[in-house]
Order: structure tokens, then sequence, then C-alpha cells
């Protein structure tokens, strides 16, 4: 079967910044059909668990991802999207099914930086890092192009 990317906490592990997980039984259901192959890049990045949150903000024109007590954990982030990406390459992966909203994961959409919940057009750094080097990348809002 055909190997995908498959952010981990969409399919029950409790590697979330808050020590939660969020699984998806459609996300699940997909074994039915792909190999799943689950990753974090938060905790590939070094990142414990649970975490404080973070965000994306703007500093001047490049893009960090910056704790709520104000550490800039940018290069977490780089260093967990990177292993993704080698995680996907060395199983040819060509698809990666991604949380919505997150940081890292976040496909269109992530929080403004403001932690107020608010939302701006963006993709979070593992997200973004795969669809530049060709993955599809859907959320779990999108199962529909997979399926
Ligand atoms: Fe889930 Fe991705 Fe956040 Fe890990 S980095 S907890 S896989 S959304």
């Amino acid at each position: 079967m055909e190997k995908i990317i498959v952010s981990a906490c969409l399919l029950g592990e409790s590697c979330r910044f808050d020590g939660k997980s969020k699984p998806n039984a459609e996300v699940i259901a997909l074994k039915e059909k792909y190999t799943l192959i689950p990753v974090c890049a938060e905790v590939l990045g070094g990142l414990p668990t649970p975490r404080l949150p973070s965000e994306i903000q703007l500093k001047g024109k490049e893009r960090c991802v910056v704790r709520i007590d104000g550490k800039d954990v940018t290069p977490e982030y780089t260093k967990g999207a990177l292993r993704v990406f080698e995680i996907a390459k060395e199983n040819d992966c060509k698809i990666a099914v991604l949380k919505a909203r997150s940081p890292s994961c976040g496909k269109g959409f992530v929080y403004d930086g403001t932690y107020t919940r608010s939302l701006t057009e963006g993709n979070g750094i593992c997200a973004e890092l795969l669809m530049d080097n060709g993955i599809l990348v859907i959320d779990e809002t999108e199962l529909n192009k997979i399926q």
C-alpha cells in the first residue's frame, strides 16, 4: 500500500502541547487504503510533551515560532519539519494528512500569533516545507481529496 505521512495526534498519540491527542476516526480509517506513517514535528524537533503553546509571528519579513512566554522556538520547529521531510523522503510519501491550524501542521490557516484564537492565512512550518517540496498536504477536513 502507498505510504502517507499523518499527524500523530490525529491517530490518537498524546503528543499535543497540552499532552492530549485529537483522534479522528476518518483519518484512522485511512489505514484501510494507505500505510500510515505517524509523525509529530514538534516532538521530532526535540520539544517535550506537554509544552507551552506556540504560535507563528512575523518579525520583519521573517516568520518565527514564538512560545507564549516569548521564547523563540523556531529552531526546534525547523528541525522537526526537516525530520518529517526526511521521513517522507525515506518512505517515498507523496501525501501528508496534517492537523489543521497547528503552527507545525496547519495548512492554509494558522493562529495569528496573538494567542487570541484568531486565525490568519498561512501554513505551519512543517506543512509549508512539505508543500514546497511537492508533497500534497491536506488537513483532516479535506480527506475527500484522497479517499
Ligand atoms: Fe499534532 Fe502536528 Fe502538533 Fe504534533 S506538531 S501535536 S502532529 S499538530
